[in-house]
């Protein structure tokens, strides 16, 4: 077996112990394999050990690897988690089934204009800014309920907002990165209550080193990468 599919098996038991952990249905999270800075045959070794879903923070090496990936007749779903410039939202809205790095109302807007271009429905993740020293994400809630209400007033047809994403601390400090997947938590049952005709069901949280207690804590999508292909080389 390659050093791709043990790795797979060994965190996807994992994922079901820190479910049966926590109280949570089986299956109740997905993996998204962030495959960032790993070559397309990483990729195609992992969807041959049944890995379907991947996560890519780069558009010009998301687009090139997975425009060869889909040439062989493979059929992989991508998710964006990476910041976002503008000029590469055309792009990311044609790779990808979900943008999960949503951090501003101009990136909906932009998005929602080249999604109605291809006429394609994409799915979308708030993401939020939860600890002291990650810089990505909305930083103001006014902002991103403001963003939220929009999206349950239907001025965006083509985008399906389906919950939230953050990125813990990069610290040692465990009960830092835990109260950063709760603020998560609480956000998302504070606006599902408020925008009950959204369903914001998705909390996207939780990477290699501190999956397990993203779980703990509601998260229903992991984003592992150097489990599951090892070190990025940059
Ligand atoms: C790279 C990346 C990951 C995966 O990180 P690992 O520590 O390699 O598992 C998860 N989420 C985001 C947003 C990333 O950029």
């Amino acid at each position: 077996m390659s050093q791709i599919s043990q790795n797979l098996n060994i965190i996807l038991s994992k994922i079901r112990e820190a479910e049966i952990k926590a109280g949570r249905a089986e299956n109740s999270v997905k993996l998204v394999a962030v495959s960032k800075f790993h070559p397309s045959e990483a990729v195609i070794e992992a969807i041959g050990a049944g890995q379907n879903l991947f996560g890519e923070n780069r558009i010009q090496e998301a687009s090139a690897k997975f425009d060869e990936i889909r040439s062989k007749g493979l059929n992989p779903e991508l998710h964006i988690i990476g910041s976002l410039q503008r000029n590469k939202v055309k792009e990311a809205v044609r790779i990808s089934s979900c943008i999960e790095s949503v951090d501003r109302m101009e990136l909906i807007e932009e998005i929602e204009k080249q999604a109605s271009k291809i006429n394609k429905n994409i799915e979308i993740l708030f993401e939020v800014h939860t600890g002291e020293d990650s810089k990505a994400g909305f930083t103001s809630e006014e902002e991103l309920a403001k963003a939220i209400e929009r999206c349950s007033k239907g001025d965006f047809p083509h985008i399906t907002p389906k919950g939230f994403m953050t990125m813990a601390p990069f610290t040692s400090d465990k009960a830092l990165v835990r109260k950063s997947f709760v603020t998560l938590r609480n956000l998302r049952e504070k606006f599902q209550k408020d925008f009950p005709n959204l369903d914001l069901c998705e909390l996207s949280m939780g990477m290699s080193g501190d999956y397990e207690t993203a779980i703990e804590e509601g998260a229903t999508i992991v984003r592992i990468g150097t489990a599951i292909f090892g070190e990025r080389v940059y």
